[in-house]
């Protein structure tokens, strides 16, 4: 049944739980950081944002894994601003401020039933974290309206769990990062002291919800999760432990995509981020363990000295657009 539909004309669960996620906003707790600002009176945290949903993009993806971007692309709706601001963000230009479109429910909806009517396979909301009650309040009115695909949740893995559970029935598939094995790498990427525990709580959170697997159907995917780690460049040790703690966690049927996309970007080469890309043998390490250690079902990505960083002052921010 969708879950945006009451045909008894009465409040679903799923509505129950986009209208406990804008009282959040109150007193936002919505990420870790737990800044208790009240963003509906125009209060701003960590992250800038206020009382509004905010866009810098939205268009179909075609960098994802395969079960995600498929032939037609993931409707990707790229958000703006983000709850950890990694010093060495490919996205920084939309991450690091907050900047981007104000949209509504209604218009944000939309954009949903645009990128279906372009054919993309789900709808891909990037960095949703700081947004989560206007991304599950459009989901619901897009589904109203219609709107049948799948809704993925791409986040950096510092998530609330509590906020987490909200999202249950608005997100069909999870795409958490799992960045750091310990809290020193957090801290000096991410500037937070709890990264591990946070993100080790809401994945499995996030199991609970759509299972320790993924769907695919036709080679899309319908349901379940991906677990991400980007290997960063003279850092496999952080690589290793993180491929640890998941055998620890969660059972090894976990989807993971170990991804050798690091891009060092100009703008912000202050000397403390990896002014390289990985190399072939960190990488290929980093794979090796993980088939060491049992993992079933593994996206890996091709080694190269491309520079891929997605360019969002320009109207088409990938090169395949
Ligand atoms: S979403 Fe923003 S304001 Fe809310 S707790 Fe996180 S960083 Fe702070």
């Amino acid at each position: 049944m969708n879950p945006g539909r009451d045909t008894h004309g009465g409040t679903t669960p799923v509505q129950e739980k986009v209208r406990t996620l804008f009282g959040l906003l109150r007193d936002c707790v919505l990420c870790p950081r737990k800044c208790r600002v009240d963003r509906t009176a125009g209060e701003r945290g960590f992250c800038g944002l206020a009382g509004e949903a905010m866009v810098s993009a939205a268009l179909p993806h075609h960098g994802e894994e395969p079960v995600i971007s498929g032939t037609g692309g993931a409707g990707t709706i790229f958000f703006s601003s983000c709850n950890l601001k990694c010093i060495f963000c490919q996205n920084y230009q939309i991450s690091h401020i907050p900047g981007g479109r104000p949209l509504g429910t209604g218009a944000l909806a939309k954009e949903m039933m645009v990128l279906e009517e372009k054919q993309c396979h789900n709808i891909e909301a990037v960095t949703a974290t700081p947004h989560v009650p206007f991304l599950a309040a459009a989901v619901v009115h897009a589904r109203m309206q219609g709107m049948a695909l799948p809704v993925v949740y791409n986040c950096g893995g510092y998530e609330n769990p509590e906020v987490v559970k909200l999202l249950e029935g608005s997100v069909d598939i999870y795409l958490p990062d799992f960045k750091y094995g310990d809290d020193e790498n957090a801290h000096f990427f991410s500037g937070v002291r709890d990264y591990v525990t946070h993100a080790a709580t809401a994945i499995a959170e996030m199991i609970r919800q759509v299972g320790d697997d993924i769907e695919v159907e036709g080679g899309i995917a319908r349901r379940g999760i991906i677990i991400r780690h980007l290997v960063l460049p003279g850092h496999v040790e952080n690589s290793l432990k993180v491929l640890a703690l998941i055998e620890r966690h969660f059972p090894l049927s976990v989807p993971l995509s170990i991804m050798s996309q690091y891009t060092p970007v100009p703008a912000l080469t202050s000397g403390r981020v990896p002014g390289r890309r990985v190399t072939r043998k960190e990488y290929e390490r980093v794979v090796n363990e993980a088939m060491d250690r049992g993992f079933e079902y593994l996206f890996v990505q091709d080694v190269d000295e491309r520079h891929i960083a997605p360019d969002f002052g320009d109207d088409a921010p990938f090169h395949w657009n």
